[in-house]
């Protein structure tokens, strides 16, 4: 099946431009070059032969040997090899985490700065919100 440009941006920008097997940067302008550094290709994570669909939320950009390796095995199993759970979250969902992580960190920091006094619950809440957000979106 050959996709328009639109479908293939989204596709790669879903997992921020990486393999969602093994997390591997791709190169958008490598799509189907192989052999070509980042290349890549248009991975169904619910087999086609057995009966997933073409729909968006099916696809994931994959490199080609992760492509061509996870042969019917489960996207999950495929993941597993390579130490992984998810896929890789988009630019928007990466932020969106961060944004979350901040919070709770932040709410974290206060509740322990309250046991050191009226300024502690600030200063708490400022390093909290900062390791929320530092923290890894991936895990
Ligand atoms: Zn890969």
């Amino acid at each position: 099946m050959a996709y328009d440009e639109d479908t293939l941006n989204k596709i790669y920008d879903r997992t921020n431009g990486r393999c969602h097997i093994c997390g591997k940067k791709l190169s958008f302008i490598n799509y189907f070059q192989f052999g070509r550094k980042g290349a890549w290709e248009v991975e169904h994570s619910h087999p086609r032969v057995k009966g997933g669909s073409d729909h968006r939320n099916n696809l994931y950009a994959a490199c080609i040997s992760c492509n061509r390796g996870k042969g019917t095995v489960t996207t999950q199993t495929a993941r597993a090899w390579y130490g992984r759970t998810k896929a890789p979250l988009s630019k928007v969902k990466r932020k969106e985490v961060r944004q979350s992580h901040a919070i709770a960190g932040a709410l974290l920091g206060a509740f322990v700065g309250l046991f050191a006094g009226p300024g502690g619950a600030l200063v708490g809440a400022a390093i909290g919100g900062k390791i929320g957000y530092d923290s890894n979106p991936d895990k």
